[in-house]
């Protein structure tokens, strides 16, 4: 199974950084042509999950509603104090599939893939699977 890494650098605690871009030339270096790909974040406080591409307002609001669904609360025991940031990884998954079509990313048309920060700013990976 071909296997591709792609580093990412984060900049925010919470933070929806677009890698539509580093997916489709990591397809296009793998030589695949059909068949399909799992993204894999091997973190506990990051996530990947595909969604509007266009308007970044998505992307804020998102993260607006995640903070309001995962506060930081003081009752929490983690004591690394992020339990609200593995709870959001939970909550949007480590992995998604994309199915590759003529080498292309099976997208519709508004949509983009998002590594999610939810407790940088970090140097994360996320790993890149073919079948
Ligand atoms: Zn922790």
């Amino acid at each position: 199974m071909k296997k591709k890494e792609i580093t990412i650098i984060s900049h925010s605690r919470n933070e929806m950084i677009d890698i539509t871009a580093q997916v489709r030339r990591a397809v296009s270096d793998m030589s695949l042509l059909n068949g399909s790909i799992t993204l894999y974040v091997p973190h506990t406080t990051a996530a990947v999950t595909i969604n509007e591409h266009a308007d970044p307002s998505v992307q804020q609001d998102i993260i607006l509603a995640l903070n309001r669904i995962s506060p930081v609360l003081k009752e929490f025991r983690h004591l690394e104090g992020n339990s609200d940031s593995h709870l959001k990884s939970s909550l949007i998954g480590c992995s998604q599939e994309v199915i590759i079509e003529n080498g292309n990313l099976f997208l519709g048309t508004w949509q983009g893939i998002f590594f999610c920060e939810f407790d940088g700013p970090r140097t994360r990976h996320l790993y890149i699977f073919c079948h």
